[in-house]
């Protein structure tokens, strides 16, 4: 398994703009983005380049990656199978980022990041209807119910996080029982619903080249 080298930070750094990888610390003035609004490397503060409309593709497909926190192989596999199917590559692609229980995890609210979602699926604290499941990949379908174990929800993380879960908003196509630290996924994300912080259709296009 690859592991990245470029801290979280400066992917951000390097996007222009925050991702939101940090939790809490991202929506503080500590935040790299605010402090050093430049790219990293020696060059940053004075770099000039204007990019290319590959540049631009390449770009977008970084954000996406990073922002999911991703692995080239992992992204570029989602690509593919999205690509098999029949309709709008771009939205499918998203919807399956969407559903990956780690992801879904941290848009219930449960967690404060992505990558703290993903430490949470791989030591064995959530379950899907009931039931154990330690792999962040995991596709959630319509229907299924997102907890966490009573170890874990007992926790004094979770018991001191309980007042900013009761007046967190998750997106509409997952209901939050903020009091039993459980989410029901109502539907798959649509529409509006898939808008994100990336253009879809330039990472298409990126990987269609
Ligand atoms: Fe990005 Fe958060 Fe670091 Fe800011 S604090 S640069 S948003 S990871």
């Amino acid at each position: 398994m690859g592991r990245r080298l470029e801290s979280k930070c400066k992917q951000c750094r390097r996007e222009g703009e925050k991702l939101y990888l940090k939790g809490d610390r991202c929506f503080t003035p500590k935040c790299a983005v605010t402090r050093r609004p430049f790219k990293p490397g020696m060059h940053g503060p004075t770099s000039r380049t204007r990019p290319t409309p590959y540049g631009i593709q390449l770009r977008e497909k970084q954000k996406a990656k990073n922002t999911y926190g991703l692995m080239e192989k992992q992204f570029r596999n989602y690509f593919e199978k999205a690509t098999r199917k029949v309709g709008n590559t771009g939205s499918f692609l998203v919807q399956m980022l969407e559903l990956r229980l780690d992801n879904v995890v941290f848009r219930a609210g449960l967690t404060k990041s992505r990558a703290s979602a993903r430490q949470l699926v791989g030591h064995g604290s959530v379950r899907v209807n009931g039931k154990k499941v330690n792999i962040p990949s995991f596709q959630v379908k319509p229907g299924d119910v997102i907890s966490l174990s009573a170890s874990i929800a007992k926790s004094k993380l979770f018991a001191d996080d309980a007042e900013r879960l009761a007046k967190y908003q998750a997106p509409t196509w997952i209901h939050l029982e903020a009091a039993a630290k459980s989410a029901k996924v109502t539907s798959k994300p649509e529409g509006d619903e898939l808008k994100q912080n990336f253009d879809p259709k330039l990472i298409v296009e990126f990987y269609s080249r």
